[in-house]
């Protein structure tokens, strides 16, 4: 096998690593946050850090689930406001009741998809009435 397959396996193999890391970490903030704060924020921090060494992409799951600015861990109604709000562009509100940093985050996307399936069902239904 040539070097260079060998050496984007190996990268391949450390992002993957990286992730799992990633994962156990703010699987563990979430189990801990309850009971020490703290630890929780710590295991953040870490993972953060192999996020970055590694250059992967925070996991969909977690994106949300930390401070951008104090990198806390959040738990909605805990220590996170969570608000939709709708003015120019539909998003997400997320405030950091940590440090007060405020986060926003679109869902343009995923109501295009949602009208979109609608629109689909729609018409299946339409045509269900027509072979009726
Ligand atoms: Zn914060």
């Amino acid at each position: 096998m040539p070097k260079k397959f060998i050496k984007r396996k190996e990268q391949r193999e450390k992002k993957r690593i990286a992730l799992e890391r990633v994962n156990i970490l703010f699987s563990l903030a979430e189990r801990i946050f309850p009971y020490d704060r703290e630890l929780a924020n710590r295991y953040v921090g870490i993972a953060l850090a192999v996020q970055q060494k590694a250059k992967v992409r925070m996991p969909r799951k977690w994106k949300r689930r930390y401070c951008r600015r104090c990198h806390s861990f959040l738990v909605p109604g805990v220590n996170a406001r969570v608000r939709l709000r709708q003015k120019r562009m539909p998003h997400v509100v997320i405030k950091c009741l940590e440090c007060g940093h405020i986060m926003r985050y679109p869902y343009l996307r995923e109501k295009k998809e949602r009208r979109k399936k609608k629109e689909m069902e729609g018409k299946l239904i339409q045509k269900g009435r027509k072979i009726k």
